[in-house]
């Protein structure tokens, strides 16, 4: 960890926003310098960003997380890194209550694998309902259960992340026990009124998950649990930027609205290519997994191509994009020494080509 070196670039996305001809010092893991490079020398053509943080990963490729064991975590780091992504949480759909216990715990186990040289941090568990509301999409919804209090008190620390639908009776307490833990809880896969979710922000809650999917419409009357993801500050809600989940124009007007630092990018990409997402059973159809009737069942997306797909489809400038992959994601964590190109700083870094290809990654200021 001790090593030392400078790494330059064309641009590099520091929290103030494009830094260009830049270069960064790494020492023993940690970024001491940003700073500029002397005129006159050549400097490569690419952009270093922070490493990307996602939120919500069920798997990838043929690698589901909530079956994962040993080797499965290696070639899980493999297909993340691939992305740029240095820190994220692997997600767990709905299952019964009882299931939750061993696939919470192998993913306590990779988390607390000791640092090797390009592996990504698994940050801790996502869990993606059981306490889902009025739209559960691809979840099973003989699985959905009201709120239990005792349950989500009895949670190991390893889950970092819960959704769960603000308009279930008990959502406000379960939301303060949640985030009075050090939990960021999203309300998502649901059909709350604009004031359920109000009251949801007031609990704690800080995400959305998926905005647009698996929530009720924008009405401009009833605003819901999708008006108040983009009018309240406390908010932020993720978005699938796949192009499918979400028409590139309403990515767009996301962005907008909520302004940069206050949205986040998430893949929810599943296991396509396993066929299986937890228990159900999945293909690819028209750009993305879906079950047999064709609803959406997670993405097949990965992050780099999301934040390209905001830059060059939507417009968003990069450094916005860049950031709602790896600082705004890190800091809801609590995570402020990751995702910024700042002194003091993990060296988590990818670089990106010119046309936002990952051509390299540090980890903690080790390349893989
Ligand atoms: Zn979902």
């Amino acid at each position: 960890m001790g090593r030392s070196f400078t790494v330059t670039a064309s641009a590099v996305v520091t929290p103030e926003g494009l830094r260009e001809r830049a270069r960064i010092e790494v020492d023993g893991g940690r970024i001491v310098e940003v700073g500029p490079v002397p005129a006159g020398s050549a400097v490569p053509d690419r952009v270093l960003a922070p490493g990307f943080v996602d939120l919500q990963v069920n798997g990838f490729a043929d690698v589901d997380c909530s079956a994962a064991r040993d080797r499965d975590w290696d070639r899980l780091d493999e297909l993340i890194l691939a992305q740029g992504v240095t820190a994220w949480c692997p997600a767990l759909v709905t299952a019964p209550l009882g299931a939750y216990a061993e696939p919470i715990a192998r993913i306590g186990e990779a988390a607390s694998r000791p640092d090797a040289a390009g592996r990504p941090t698994v940050l801790g568990a996502h869990l993606e309902g059981p306490f889902l509301g009025g739209a559960p999409g691809a979840h099973r919804r003989q699985h959905l259960v009201p709120i239990d209090l005792e349950w989500l008190g009895a949670l190991p620390d390893s889950v970092r992340v819960v959704t769960l639908a603000p308009e279930l009776p008990g959502a406000p307490d379960a939301i303060r026990l949640l985030a009075g833990r050090g939990v960021l809880v999203s309300l998502g896969h649901s059909t709350a009124t604009f004031e359920e979710a109000r009251r949801g922000a007031d609990a704690g809650a800080r995400l959305v998950t998926h905005l647009f999917n698996g929530m009720g419409p924008l009405h401009h009357r009833r605003p819901g649990l999708l008006g108040a993801a983009l009018s309240d500050d406390r908010l932020t809600p993720s978005v699938i930027a796949d192009g499918v989940h979400v028409h590139p124009a309403v990515l767009r007007t996301a962005a907008l609205a909520k302004g940069a630092g206050h949205w986040v990018l998430v893949t929810d990409a599943v296991a396509w290519e396993s066929a299986r997402v937890g228990d159900r059973a999945i293909e690819v159809r028209d750009g993305a997994p879906r079950l047999a009737d064709g609803t959406l069942a997670g993405s097949a997306l990965t992050m780099d191509a999301a934040v390209r797909r905001m830059v060059t489809e939507c417009g968003v400038p990069l450094a916005d994009a860049v950031g709602a992959a790896s600082t705004t994601p890190a800091a809801l964590l609590g995570r402020a020494d990751r995702g910024r190109i700042v002194p003091g700083a993990r060296a988590d870094l990818v670089a990106l080509t010119p046309d936002l290809t990952v051509s390299e990654v540090w980890i903690a200021g080790l390349a893989p």
